[in-house]
């Protein structure tokens, strides 16, 4: 892996307004509480309430999101997702 000369990855993608930063494609950081998520769809997961009125963060680990320990931080993401994808194609888990 190359780094540049800040110490990141070379891959790295960061927030300026909290200084955060990760790394892999589609990921997804919230502006508000400024947790990186997997995706599009993790990071919906975690928002709540009506746009305007009361839109808010939840904590991600009581919405079922799962913490996985990066070099960047916690990415927070759905639980299992090879497994799941797996059993989506009726195919058995590669171990
Ligand atoms: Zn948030
Ligand atoms: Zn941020």
């Amino acid at each position: 892996m190359r780094y540049t000369q800040s110490g990141l990855p070379a891959n790295a993608v960061t927030h300026g307004s909290c200084g955060g930063w990760w790394t892999g494609l589609g990921r997804s950081h919230c502006a508000s509480c400024h947790e990186t998520f997997s995706g599009e769809s993790a990071a919906g997961r975690h928002r709540v309430g009506a746009h305007g009125v009361d839109r808010r963060c939840m904590d991600p680990a009581t919405v079922g999101l799962v913490a996985r320990p990066m070099p960047f931080g916690t990415l927070w993401s759905w639980p299992a997702p090879e497994v799941a994808l797996s059993a989506l194609r009726g195919g058995a888990v590669a171990s």
